[in-house]
């Protein structure tokens, strides 16, 4: 029975300095082929042009490069451009490019599918999970430049963690891929342009702060009442909006880096004063900014966007406290590629 490949990508480059040591080749040969793997995102070893035929030929009897492929691409009215990417184990992810004037967001996935259960979310339905590995999430990112320096004549400016899953639930495969990302040897990118967006765990919200990362936060609010908040996000239950709290106060403290907070309102839900006047003082220990989004229908009438009253309410409230508030319109929605609508329906 053949003997299963590993991925090569799994590699540190130490890893692959050491192998090619151990095989009686130079320890240099490992940097080449670490900058084909990632700075130069090679698909093959059989492109790894400036190393030998017996060596690429021996790479590819002990590796596999499990690279992602863009399966489907579709575009938007808007712009926005939506891949549904195939992974090695046939599983599929979505991701997204967000072209505006100054900017290409891209908006990845950190998971297959998602462990936590907001009501108003369609990756929540989706049953099967895996965590990517660092790689996979490296990939999307690397396609989406692309497809920005191909259809938009630009690089890549931005990078959200608000495609499918939850981040902090793969924490430290999202650290690695971060890493690849800003590291000269990957892409190079600044961590002030990647936010990392979160239903908030707190344990690991701290762990974050301990760990001193550069990149943005973001929580996923909708509501600061906590009876409200674990009917439309279960898990609350479990990580409530005290302890949440507690831990975004300790990521403040040891940050100094501002909090933005996604909040839909929804019609019946959270459209009243006293949400307002709750979100007022749970923004209240460190400098917030809210960013109002519009809800995005996922089915038939359960969640309703609020009116455009409530939305003033929240606007005008918030102001009032010195909070910055913005309010976001959707992008992508017909093509379902907009903020809760990944659920891999092509
Ligand atoms: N799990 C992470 C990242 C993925 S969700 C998080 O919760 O932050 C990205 C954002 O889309 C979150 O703010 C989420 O609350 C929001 N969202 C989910 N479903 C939505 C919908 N149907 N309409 C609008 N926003 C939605």
């Amino acid at each position: 029975m053949e003997t299963k490949k590993k991925d090569i990508r799994a590699f540190t480059k130490e890893q692959l300095r050491d192998f090619f040591v151990s095989h009686g080749d130079k320890a240099f040969r490992g940097n080449q082929v670490y900058e084909w793997l990632w700075h130069k995102s090679a698909h093959s070893f059989e492109g790894m042009t400036n190393l030998s035929k017996e060596t690429r030929q021996m790479l590819e009897s002990n590796f596999t490069i499990n690279h992602i492929k863009v399966d489907q691409m579709q575009r938007s009215s808007d712009g926005t451009i939506k891949n549904a990417v195939l992974l090695h184990d046939d599983l599929v992810v979505e991701s997204v490019l967000i072209p505006t004037k100054s900017r290409t967001t891209a908006c990845v996935s950190s998971q297959v599918g998602c462990s936590l259960d907001c009501r108003f979310c369609a990756t929540a339905r989706l049953k099967r999970m895996r965590n990517l590995n660092p790689d996979e999430i490296y990939d999307q990112v690397v396609a989406i430049d692309n497809e920005s320096r191909l259809y938009f004549d630009r690089p890549l400016t931005n990078i959200v963690f608000m495609g499918m899953g939850e981040p902090l639930m793969n924490y430290n495969n999202v650290l690695q891929a971060i890493d690849k990302i800003t590291s000269p040897e990957g892409l190079g990118m600044s961590p002030k342009r990647i936010t990392l967006s979160t239903s908030g765990v707190p344990k690991m919200i701290k762990k974050m702060a301990d760990d001193g990362v550069k990149f943005k936060l973001a929580v996923s609010l909708h509501s600061a009442i906590d009876s409200v908040r674990t009917t439309i996000m279960p898990f609350n239950a479990t990580f409530n909006l005290s302890d949440l709290r507690e831990a975004l106060k300790y990521w403040y403290n040891k940050t100094k880096s501002r909090i933005t907070y996604e909040y839909v309102v929804w019609e019946g839900i959270n459209d009243k004063l006293r949400d307002v006047e709750a979100l007022v003082d749970f923004c209240r220990f460190a400098p917030s900014k809210v960013n109002l989004i519009e809800y995005n229908p996922i089915d038939e009438g359960d969640f309703r966007q609020a009116s455009n009253k409530a939305i003033d309410l929240y606007v005008d409230t918030l102001e009032r406290h010195g909070i910055v508030v913005t309010v976001r319109r959707s992008r992508g929605k017909d093509i379902d590629a907009a903020c809760g609508q990944l659920a891999n329906k092509s």
